[in-house]
This record gives C-alpha cells, structure tokens and sequence, in this order.
C-alpha cells in the first residue's frame, strides 16, 4: 500500500470523508486544524497520518488513539476523515462537486467569547444552501478567567475538573451560541445530549490551545459520517476519478498543473482527463501525478514525489498539456475505457448547472472561482441585487464597458471577489463613472454596495431638487417701494419656504391665481443673492406690475411653481425640504385644489 492511499479497511471500498473547517476570522479555524494534525502525530502515528496537496488524511486508528475511550474501532468501518488544508468558507465554495459542496461534513468554529460574528452567519447560510451537514466547535473555552486545563482531554472529562463557577460561565457562553443557531433555524444542543445528528446541531466545546475537546470533535465526526453518509462513501475502488479542481499554478520542472481534491475513483497514470475551463473543456493525457514529499527529504530536490495511481477520496496534485485554462472549481473526469465525448458533455453539464442566470439589467459579478461566484449569486439573490453578468477571472474592461452601459446609474458598478482589477480596467472604470467594489468577503461587498446605492440615490434627489423651483410666500413691506416700475422694487419679507431669482411670482387675490411678473434680482444687505430663506428681508426686483396697480404695499406673493414641480416636490422630496417650505407647499397647493382638486396630483 502507497502510503499516499488512505488505509484500507475491511471495507477498503468505503472512502474518507471530506471534512472542511469555517468560521469567522481569528475564532481559530487554522488552530483548530494544527491541533488535529498535532495529536495525531503526538499519538505516535506520525506515519499514519497523510499530508496530501491540500489535505490531510487522519485515519480511524490514529482518530480512535486520540479519542480513547470516546471511540471503539470496531463500530466504524469508515477508513478515517480528510480534511481540506484551507478553512474558511472560499475554499468550502470553491470545492463543489456534483451534488453541491465537496466536503461531506463541516466544522463551524466559534470563539465563545465572540459568539456569532458576519462570517459565522455567512457560513451557516453557506452551509444551509449547500445542505452539508455540521457540527459547532465552540472554541477558545481555555480563556475562560480560572480555567483549569488538562492538554488534550475529552470535554466532559475537563469540564468536571472546574469550579462551579467556571462550569457556570462556560455554560452561559454555550448557551448564547446554541441561542444564535436556533435564531437561524437550527435545533442545536451540547453534542452529548443530540441523539439525531440528521436534525440537531451537536455544539463541542473545545480548545484549539490545550486540545481539550479535540476528541470529542473527532469522535462526533466520524460518528455523524459513520452513521449518516456510509451510503454516500461507497465507491467504485477501480472507478474512473472524479475531482474538483482547487487551484492552478505554474510548477517548475512541469509546467501548469491542477490541484485536485479527488472525491470518487481512481486516477492513473497514464488516463486521459477532461477538466473544466472558461472555455470548451479541455481534453489532455496526465503527465504525471504528484504528492507531496515528506518534509524530511524535502531538501534534496522537488518538492513533489511521482505515484502512479491515487483512489479517493484525497489531494493530488497532476501536471498535464494545457491545464493553464483550467478553472478553480471545475470539475475533473478520468475518462478510461469510455467515449471521451460523453465525458465532455458530463464536464459541460456541470459546468453549466453551476452557472449563474443572469438578468436584463443588473450589476457584473467577477470572482476567482465557480463555487465562489456561486456563493456571490445567491448572496446577492437573497439582497434582491440583480446580476446582469457573472463571470469567473480578474476585472478586465470588457467588464467596465458592460456596467457602463447600465441604464439605471445604481447599476454601474462591479462586484469583484478575490479577484484583481486589470490596470487598463481600473483606468476605463475611472472615466466610466462605474464603481468597483472589491473584497475577498462577500458580505462587505453587498454590505459596500448598498452603501453606494444609497449615496447615489441621495445625490439624484439632491440634483432634482436643485432643478426645481422651491415654494416661498413672501409679503410687500410697508413704506418700503423703491422703485414704481420696469422693474417694480420693494422691500419684501419672506414668510415662509425659499425665494429664488428668476422665478415667477403669482398672487391668490382674485378667483384665479394670476402671474404677476418675473423676479430679475434680489438684494440683501446691499448684496445681490440668488435666493432668500423664511425670515429674510430683502429688496426685489420684479419685471411687470406697477405699485400701486397690479401689486400694493402690504400683499401676500407667492412664488409661481410649475405643477409637475409641485407633484414632485408633493410626492418625492417632501421629507428632503425644510418645515416651513413645506408648509408654504401645502397652503400653495390648497390654494390650487379649493379650485380644482386633482391639481398636483
Ligand atoms: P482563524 O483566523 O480562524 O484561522 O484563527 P487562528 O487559528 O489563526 O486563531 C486566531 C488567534 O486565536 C490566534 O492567535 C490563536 O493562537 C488564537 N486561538 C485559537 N484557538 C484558541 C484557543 O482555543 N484558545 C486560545 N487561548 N487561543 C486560541
């Protein structure tokens, strides 16, 4: 047996479960991982433990070491538990296979201190898409003030070696995490008292730091795999391979090569793959199959050792013709002893089952993976963001000219997840008016994104008003005519709203309100000004009446308002207007409807 296979097993067709790692940043996902790996070399089983590219396989005996009493190997036929090298949920998304997620159960991490941070429910959301069953490690329990720890002990066995009131804070903090799954819609307890691991959430206490609960974690996962997915685990042992690709990458001495987490079959040596691309699917001969070297030879030369054959489920990495297309996230086929065609068709219908509709109108998507872009569609479903573009690759101008040519303005933008922004693009972007937000968070990009939506809404409306004439009555001032007529100036008081210049004043005396002239400058303090506020005394020029005809010392005037404007200004911008403007909008309007009702309207 090639110690790059998981161990066989009396069922040896039963293959390793894939186990991914999320939770929110610094709640001690890449800790959690060292320490599992950590005890399983401390058991003595270094050799039984496997690196693999991007992996790690930890097979029941080392598992039933670590947790003693927890497991008995003879209840498990399952040959162990694999899992991915990268936590957090881009990875999780990245990997898909078939059904959904790659990995066939999950950790959520929490810091306990913490509780529910963003990315804790991006990830449960992510989870619940994906319907992959997990379980919580609600982690960091050691920095509970008087902990007294015992490095790697089972949870229970620790939690009776506290004070009281140690054991009292540690359960409230369990408490509010179990509070938090259950307001997503999760039943979920302390993983002792879940009988049904199918329908309750099982919360470990653990630490990433001592090791405690790290057996219970382990024994909780080969439990739920052992019991719920023995179905899922049969595979063909001499099968053609089926994988995802996690990342491409240039290597020295073999050019472009796939990193693939194989999750059915076999690959050979000398199989021919087809492998998904942004483009037709590629057809290309494996030149060769790559593993790790263990860190002890690591010096001598490559830092990968050739095998000539690999089953599932396991990290492999493979060097082959024109894998530089390859795309993160697409799927891999073995095609041996079949049409390569009906192959193609099978890369291709994956392919298009994880492309993303896209709409009419709406913003462009670019991510750095199938899973991930996945993973940004139904973010943005869920917000009710329209995506008129969703594409895999860095932000190239192609892109820019798309959101450029948006209708509605709240759509020239570009969501751009862990991908880079191409110089030429940022440059069109810049000219373009069109805003790209990047980050390697999908909330803080829709989070940004709205943001930008509300700024840009609040600018039009601020641009509407600034075309639209304002509503002011003002009212003649006693003894204060200046200047009889062409034009008439007086003295005025403004009453109430905002008198601009160049707006025409109307009065209400007679039966129909009567435009009376146009105001051509007004004055405050000596000083001409383009508009007065409720308050004001100013003087006025208005180009028509005469004092003493058509207007008197003493007379209300009222500033004349198109009644699209009144409409708009009624309907849209009511709440974006002073009190006393508004107030001067509604007697004019009443002055309008006492004589006809629908005017304005
Ligand atoms: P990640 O971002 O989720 O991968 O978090 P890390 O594993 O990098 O952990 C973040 C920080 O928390 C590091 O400083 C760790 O040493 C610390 N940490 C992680 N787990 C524990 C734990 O169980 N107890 C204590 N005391 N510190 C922890």
């Amino acid at each position: 047996m090639s110690d790059t296979e998981p161990p066989e097993s009396a069922a040896s067709s039963l293959r390793t479960p894939i186990v991914a790692v999320l939770g929110h940043v610094d709640h001690g996902k890449t800790s959690l991982l060292d320490k599992v790996r950590g005890s399983a070399v401390i058991e003595g089983e270094a050799g039984a433990i496997t690196q693999h590219i991007g992996a790690t396989a930890v097979p029941l005996d080392v598992i039933s070491g670590i947790a003693g009493d927890l497991v008995d190997p003879d209840d498990f036929d399952l040959p162990g538990l694999l899992f991915i090298d990268t936590p957090g949920h881009h990875s999780f998304t990245t990997l898909r296979s078939r059904g959904g997620a790659l990995a066939d159960i999950a950790i959520l991490v929490v810091d306990v201190n913490d509780g529910f941070q963003p990315q804790t429910e991006e990830a449960i959301e992510i989870l619940a898409q994906s319907q992959t069953p997990f379980i919580v490690a609600a982690n960091k329990v050691d920095t509970v003030p008087g902990w007294n720890a015992e490095e790697n002990a089972p949870i229970q066995k620790s939690l009776e070696r506290q004070s009281d009131r140690v054991r009292g804070d540690v359960d409230e903090k369990l408490y509010e995490i179990i509070g938090q799954l259950s307001d997503k819609g999760f039943s979920a307890d302390m993983y002792w008292r879940v009988q049904d691991f199918q329908n309750n959430v099982g919360v470990v206490p653990v630490s990433a730091m001592t090791g405690e609960g790290v057996p219970d974690l382990l024994t909780v996962m080969m439990g739920l795999s052992q019991r719920y997915m023995k179905e899922e685990m049969a595979i063909d042992v001499s099968g053609p391979g089926v994988g995802t690709v996690l990342e491409v990458k240039e290597e020295k001495g073999f050019g472009s090569t796939i990193d693939v987490v194989l999750y059915d079959g076999v690959v050979e040596e000398d199989d021919t793959i087809v492998v998904g691309s942004s483009g037709d699917p590629i057809v290309t001969d494996v030149r060769a199959l790559l593993k790790p070297r263990p860190l002890a030879e690591i010096r001598t030369e490559s830092r990968f050792e050739k095998v000539d054959r690999l089953k599932a489920a396991s990290g492999i990495k493979i060097a082959a013709p024109d894998l530089d297309r390859a795309m993160s996230g697409a799927p891999v086929r073995v095609v041996r002893d079949r049409e390569i065609d009906e192959v193609v068709e099978e890369v291709q219908a994956e392919l298009a089952d994880i492309a993303v509709d896209a709409e009419e109108q709406g913003l462009v998507v670019k991510a750095d993976t199938l899973g991930s872009l996945e993973a940004m569609a139904n973010a943005l479903g869920e917000a009710e963001i329209p995506i008129v573009r969703a594409e895999v690759g860095d932000v190239a101008p192609r892109d820019v000219s798309v959101a450029s040519t948006a209708e509605d303005s709240l759509h020239e933008a570009i969501l751009a997840f862990n991908v880079d922004v191409l110089s030429d693009a940022r440059k069109q972007a810049e000219s373009d008016d069109v805003r790209i937000f990047q980050s390697d968070v999908i909330y803080r990009l829709i989070e940004e994104y709205e943001e930008f939506v509300e700024e840009r809404e609040q600018a039009q409306q601020e641009a509407v008003l600034e075309n639209i004439t304002r509503p002011s009555r003002f009212q003649i001032l006693p003894d204060h005519t200046f200047r009889q007529n062409d034009p008439a100036v007086v003295g005025v008081e403004i009453l109430a709203g905002t008198l601009q210049n160049n707006t025409n004043v109307v009065d209400f005396e007679g039966k129909e309100p009567e435009r009376i002239g146009q105001l051509k400058g007004i004055q405050k303090d000596g000083d001409d000004v383009d508009e007065a506020r409720k308050g004001d005394r100013v003087s006025i020029a208005i180009d028509g009446p005469t004092v003493g005809r058509q207007i008197e010392e003493g007379d209300e005037l009222w500033t004349e308002l198109h009644e699209k404007h009144a409409k708009i200004l009624e309907q849209e911008l009511v709440d974006d207007i002073p009190p006393d403007e508004r107030d001067a909008l509604q007697m004019y309007l009443d002055k309008h409807r006492r004589r006809d009702p629908f005017w304005g309207k």
